[in-house]
């Protein structure tokens, strides 16, 4: 379908939240113009928040990465270093991550994102332990963490269900799934960048089971790493036939692939018009999911603030450590204030929101604006410190 009246007839129905097959969002991906596709993603995005469609939300957040020792050795990532790897291979002590918990708190951050590989000895007991001590000392700190390939790697160390293992994380102190491990759901790219992962449908399998427990979580999309536009589409559709099911996907988050220090050969970044074109295929695709997340960590400041204007509401976090991207060479960084006057400029009210997207504070007054100076002045100090991280303010994705 090229013709351009049917495409602005397929356009004007997801607009008015109807819902378009997968066929019909691969054809507007492939054809529709890039402003067509952009009006008819923000009159989606206003309908659905019609009353607060003024407002753009971020969430403050520290990125634990607890340990990069892994043996799942995914093609794309630049981060991980395999169990014999001493020289690069390193692990947090428990001290070392309620440290890091206590400077969240200190600094207004009110969630924790988890993340780290799939290390040979990290069972259900390791999170049991870690979700544990972090919720005795910080209640009031979310745990968003995980994904279900981390589950399938923890319940296989344990010798347990994938079942049992979200039930005693969850009972420990996780509250929801940052959806981790996403990548690209499809089995040619999946098995292309990450051939030791669990298969598409398992990861889908073990995130139903978890909304079905009562653990909600996001969902995310790597993309440029060489999948055709058919296969995001079929990403995509993967996810939206859980959330019929379920409803437990809060938002989806598509983030650019970062193509520094790792083993994928030959493959360049998604341009800024592709990602666009995604976050507006996005917005207009699910239907039954309420967030779709611009993520500018991956592809910039300029592209966050259009990706407001292409479907996205929120612009994730402010993150207070990140070491994952930012070793594939992402390396755009903010503090709060910045953050506050893009989305400002993008010609939104920035709203600091908690994990489940209700708004805690509405910037509507820039004179009211929370001070930084505190938060920023402690964060270099972490950075030079950590050495080799790059903890300050940062927008990414809830992964
Ligand atoms: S993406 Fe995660 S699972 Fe894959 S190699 Fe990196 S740390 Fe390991």
């Amino acid at each position: 379908m090229t013709d351009q009246a049917a495409l602005q007839s397929v356009l004007d129905r997801a607009a008015e939240g109807g819902r378009i097959s997968a066929e019909e969002a691969l054809d507007l991906y492939r054809h529709a113009p890039l402003h067509a596709l952009g009006t008819a993603a923000d009159t989606a995005r206003r309908r659905r928040y019609a009353g607060t469609e003024h407002i753009a939300t971020y969430i403050i957040e520290r990125n634990i990465n607890y340990t990069n020792i892994c043996v799942t050795a995914c093609k794309f990532c630049a981060f991980y270093a395999a169990p014999k790897d001493t020289k690069k291979g390193w692990t947090r002590d428990l001290d070392d991550i309620l440290r890091r918990c206590a400077e969240t708190v200190e600094l207004g951050g009110t969630q924790i994102m988890f993340q780290g590989g799939h290390h040979p000895d990290f069972g259900v007991e390791y999170y049991e332990e870690h979700f544990a001590a972090i919720k005795k000392e910080f209640p009031e700190l979310v745990i968003h963490s995980l994904g279900a390939s981390e589950v399938e790697h923890m319940a296989r160390i344990s010798g347990v269900s994938a079942e049992e293992a979200i039930r005693r994380i969850h009972a420990a102190g996780l509250d929801s799934f940052a959806g981790a491990g996403a990548e690209l759901l499809p089995e040619r790219p999946r098995k292309a960048i990450a051939p030791l992962k669990e298969s598409g449908e398992r990861w889908l399998e073990i995130m139903e089971l978890a909304h079905g427990l009562g653990v909600e979580s996001t969902s995310t999309m790597l993309m440029g790493t060489g999948e055709t536009n058919a296969e995001r589409i079929e990403h995509m559709r993967m996810i939206r036939d859980v959330q019929d099911r379920t409803g437990g996907f809060r938002a989806f988050i598509p983030y650019t692939y970062q193509p520094e220090n790792n083993h994928l050969k030959g493959r360049t970044q998604a341009t800024i018009f592709e990602y666009l074109r995604t976050i507006a295929i996005a917005r207009l695709f699910f239907d039954n999911v309420a967030h779709i997340q611009g993520s500018w960590l991956t592809v910039g400041k300029e592209a966050g603030q259009l990706s407001l204007h292409y479907g996205a509401d929120d612009l994730g976090s402010i993150m207070l450590e990140e070491n994952v991207v930012s070793s594939a060479g992402a390396k755009h960084r903010s503090n709060r204030q910045e953050i506050m006057d893009l989305i400002r400029k993008a010609d939104r009210v920035p709203a600091q929101r908690a994990t489940t997207y209700e708004h805690l504070v509405v910037h509507t007054d820039p004179a009211d604006d929370p001070v930084d100076e505190r938060v920023v002045s402690h964060i270099s100090s972490i950075a030079i410190e950590g050495g080799t991280a790059h903890p300050e303010l940062k927008l990414l994705d809830a992964r």
